[in-house]
């Protein structure tokens, strides 16, 4: 996959997404949209076992954008062997005119490969909820606690720059959603629904409408996806 330009569904703050890992996220989230697309066109990229794809590597990043990496899968994910994930940030630091976004659902092995991070980069966590029994009907995850727990150290302690990305949205305690974002105090939170006719678990409306009004009293920059509308309207 060459350096592509970010569209769709994609975040509108990113110019470009790059993949080097091939084959299904061990996560296995029940409403993956990668997984959705693989099985709406018969299995491709995306299918099979875990894989590094060589080619990625020879992609020139260029300078000046903001590259979303491996959006197709959890970089660090426990499955994905440590040799991978330094091969694919040394190819990020190999280009270090651009801001590199990297979102994860698990947070603290992240947090272990900090030091062969490329200079200018956003550290992106997914919590879809505050409720872990709702988390755990729908992913392998850690759990929302543990990713809330590692990623408040790194935006807090470590000093990065963070972002939160509740997509897509679940039922649970809007209150202590947003407490736990607060906390966090990313530069943004992202929030979305699910777009791909999912049967998941979802907030009403007027829960939706607590957790933004619960993050906008705690001053969190708010970006709203469209889908979003669906469970607001
Ligand atoms: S973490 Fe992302 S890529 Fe992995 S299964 Fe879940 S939605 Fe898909």
């Amino acid at each position: 996959m060459p350096l592509t330009k970010a569209k769709g569904n994609m975040y509108d703050w990113c110019t470009h997404t790059h993949t080097h890992l091939g084959g299904v996220c061990s996560h296995k989230c029940k409403y993956c949209y990668v997984q959705a697309m693989e099985r709406r066109f018969g299995g491709g990229r995306y299918t099979g076992e875990l894989c590094l794809i060589e080619k990625e590597f020879d992609i020139h990043y260029g300078k000046g954008r903001t590259i979303f990496i491996e959006h197709c899968n959890d970089l660090f994910a426990k499955a994905v062997p440590d040799e991978w994930i330094e091969r694919i940030l040394a190819h990020t630091c190999e280009w270090p005119d651009n801001e590199y976004v990297f979102q994860t659902k698990n947070p603290a092995r992240m947090d272990l490969f900090r030091d062969k991070m490329p200079p200018r980069r956003l550290l992106g966590v997914t919590i879809e909820t505050a409720d872990a029994d709702v988390a755990i009907m729908v992913s392998k995850a850690p759990t929302p606690y543990d990713r809330y727990w590692e990623m408040k150290e790194m935006s807090n302690r470590k000093g990065e720059r963070t972002f939160v990305t509740v997509e897509p949205i679940l039922r649970g305690p809007a209150a202590a959603l947003g407490g736990m974002i607060r906390d966090i105090a990313p530069e943004f939170v992202n929030i979305g629904a699910d777009s791909k006719g999912t049967d998941l678990d979802e907030p009403t409306g007027e829960a939706v409408e607590k957790l933004i009004d619960t993050l906008r009293a705690y001053n969190v920059p708010i970006r709203k996806k469209v889908n979003l509308e669906r469970l607001l309207a």
